[in-house]
């Protein structure tokens, strides 16, 4: 039959994050031994008490269906969560439980998009935005915020960017891939723009407890004027280590929570049965000590970054990547095969330093790679030493 794939997915790209992270691990099947920081994926376990609750639930026959937004006991503890640590009152009817954040974020496209509205897109973004925003119909609109900035969006800048076509705005603090964090009184003047414009607001707070000497501030509490027109995004995939489970939810206006349910219910159905149980249980044992962890890998990659010749690296504050800026190695050389890009640089080191990463055009930010860091101490050695040695190559 004639190919005819549907205008909507025809240019969809594949997620550089999993393909690197795919094609690392055929490498590491072939016996290669490289060390992956691409994919972001806590190393440690999930918690036990948390993966206790889940076999406990396949035990004792919780294997049936829920309500398609999730269980009422998973959306009063996301409720009681919401409230206890981020000042923020839901109803549990306003919360919608699904297969991972990644999952929760289409769904809010979907639920909030006409072909053609615009959402605003600070860059460097996490790869899966653009991607879904157009698949929902949407018109990501890239604002670009850099170095100067600390990677965060200037009040400025977003007010610019909005026309009468904007629909939303995306913000992500803690960031993926640049680990900028929004503080206080930046949250404070971009939501002073918003006050004046009529327009849905997306935060993903995904990494909310991954910070480091900074205070997590969601905009929802700080402007609570806002709190009828944000999309409070979140999951369970990075502060409990739950990547493989697929739990992620948002807490948004009635009447959006209500269409995203509808949506859902057509969709995938309910989400996973014993990884909500498992998740109502995580809710009640974040381990701190992570965060500490994760603070000491990053100092230590960081440093090691910055010792490079032609990386720049600032201190992220927040998540659990590494940004640096590699635009000095751009235009050289490794063994006579040229780096025009960050891309080409990110596929010489992992054939030949066998350190696999992110490229940041991934990311709308070429000249950068992403590194994560959630990975063992020695491993976080190893790759810069690795790094060295293919630098002292580069003519
Ligand atoms: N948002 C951001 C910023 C992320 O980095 C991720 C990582 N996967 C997600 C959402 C989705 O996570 P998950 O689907 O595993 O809940
Ligand atoms: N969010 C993680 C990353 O950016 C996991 C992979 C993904 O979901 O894209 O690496």
């Amino acid at each position: 039959m004639e190919q005819r794939l549907s205008a909507r997915i025809r240019n969809i790209k594949p997620s550089a994050t999993m393909s690197v992270d795919s094609k690392t691990k055929q490498l590491l099947a072939q016996g290669q031994s490289v060390v992956n920081m691409s994919v972001g994926e806590p190393d440690f376990d999930t918690p036990t008490a948390a993966a206790l609750a889940g076999v406990k639930a396949i035990a004792n026959g919780q294997t049936k269906y829920t309500e398609a937004a999730g269980t009422l006991v998973l959306r009063k503890a996301i409720a009681a969560k919401l409230m206890s640590e981020n000042g923020l009152q839901y109803a549990p009817e306003q919360i919608i439980v699904s297969n991972g954040a990644k999952h929760t974020l289409y769904n809010v496209c979907m639920a909030i998009l006409d072909d053609g509205d615009e959402v605003i897109l600070p860059a460097p973004y996490w790869t899966s935005y653009p991607e879904q925003i157009a698949v929902a119909g949407g018109k990501p609109v890239i604002v670009a915020a850099g170095a100067d900035t600390g990677y965060k969006v200037t009040p400025r800048a977003l007010e610019q960017a909005i026309t009468p076509k904007t629909r939303a705005i995306l913000l992500n603090s803690p960031s993926n891939p640049t680990g900028a964090v929004y503080h206080e009184d930046e949250l404070a003047a971009l939501g002073e723009v918003l006050r004046r414009h009529d327009v849905y607001i997306i935060l993903d707070e995904i990494y909310e407890r991954l910070v480091y000497d900074v205070k997590h501030v969601s905009l929802a509490a700080l402007c609570p004027e806002l709190k009828d027109r944000v999309l409070l995004v979140n999951g369970f995939s990075k502060a409990f280590a739950m990547t493989g489970w697929r739990l992620g939810y948002v807490a948004a206006p009635p009447d959006v929570a209500k269409a995203i349910n509808s949506f859902q219910s057509h969709s995938t159905g309910s989400p996973s049965t014993m990884s909500q149980a498992a998740g109502v249980v995580a809710l009640e044992n974040f381990d701190p000590t992570v965060v500490d962890t994760f603070k000491r890998r990053r100092d230590k990659l960081v440093q090691g970054l910055n010792s490079l010749e032609g990386v720049h690296c600032l201190m992220p504050e927040g998540a659990f990547y590494a940004f640096p800026d590699i635009s000095g190695v751009i235009g050289r050389s490794y063994e006579g095969q040229a780096i025009n890009s960050a891309t080409d640089y990110c596929e010489l080191l992992l054939e030949h330093g066998l350190v696999a990463s992110v490229p940041g055009e991934a990311f709308g930010a070429p000249g950068h790679v992403r590194f994560s860091y959630a990975v063992a101490d020695s491993d976080i050695v190893e790759a810069i030493e690795r790094m060295r040695r293919f630098h002292q190559k580069l003519s």
